[in-house]
């Protein structure tokens, strides 16, 4: 492993924080990063980190300093909301009712309210997840059935493409049915659009982005 380049990390961090207005939120994905680059961007003033892997979030958790908000961005399995529910702020893909009930069922369990955002399927490819907008929506009537859970909004992943306006018509998409679901129901808690990573950020911004998760830009590449 390189050793540890905090000017660089600092470098990326400023030239990052430089591109994305005050009103979204930067969410630093530090999936498969040590403990130690964690802490050297936490001691840059940075709270909001985004992991993966519920496992490994679970044992990074305790290592590092209690005010972080851990946001968990991965695909989570049921069986695995267990390692997250004591601490998640906020979990953005979620992408099945079984796994509604089951963040719902840990949180109350936790005593705590789970901030949660359903993820929605805009890209072409098969393999990324989510609800359709459709399905979202008929969630959102029925938001009640999860008493622990607080749907704070939508997240979504562009298709991994180089076009440039494939991407921004998706990203275009999931931001108005964000609005539309938003503003149609008077929803104000219902206030996050998740959306934009290293690669396409500036395109997920200029089409409605509130936070955006970023690793790769910040901490360099992933080994
Ligand atoms: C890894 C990941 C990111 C960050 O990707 P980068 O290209 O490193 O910025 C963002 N969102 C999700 C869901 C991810 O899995």
């Amino acid at each position: 492993m390189a050793p540890l380049d905090i000017a660089m990390l600092e470098e990326r961090y400023k030239a990052v924080k430089a591109g994305i207005p005050p009103h979204v939120t930067l969410v630093a994905v530090s999936k498969t990063r040590t403990v130690a680059e964690i802490q050297a961007l936490y001691d840059l003033g940075h709270r909001a980190f985004g992991e993966n892997y519920p496992q490994e979030l679970r044992d990074k958790q305790p290592m590092l300093p209690r005010d972080i908000e851990w946001h968990f961005i991965g695909h989570l399995q049921t069986n695995k909301v267990k390692y997250i529910a004591p601490f998640a702020h906020l979990v953005h893909g979620v992408d099945s009712t079984k796994l509604l009930d089951e963040l719902d069922r840990r949180a109350m369990q936790n005593g705590r309210v789970q901030q949660v955002l359903l993820q929605v399927h805009i890209a072409t490819e098969e393999t990324k997840h989510g609800f359709s907008g459709d399905e979202v929506e008929a969630l959102l009537q029925r938001a009640w059935t999860w008493p622990s859970l607080r749907l704070r909004g939508l997240m979504g992943m562009a298709s991994n493409t180089a076009d440039q306006d494939q991407v921004k018509e998706e990203f275009r998409g999931l931001s108005g049915l964000f609005t539309r679901l938003k503003g149609g129901a008077d929803r104000p808690d219902f206030d996050v659009l998740s959306m934009g990573m290293s690669g396409d950020a500036p395109l997920a911004i200029a089409a409605g982005s509130t936070m955006v998760r970023i690793g790769t830009a910040i901490f360099g590449e992933r080994g």
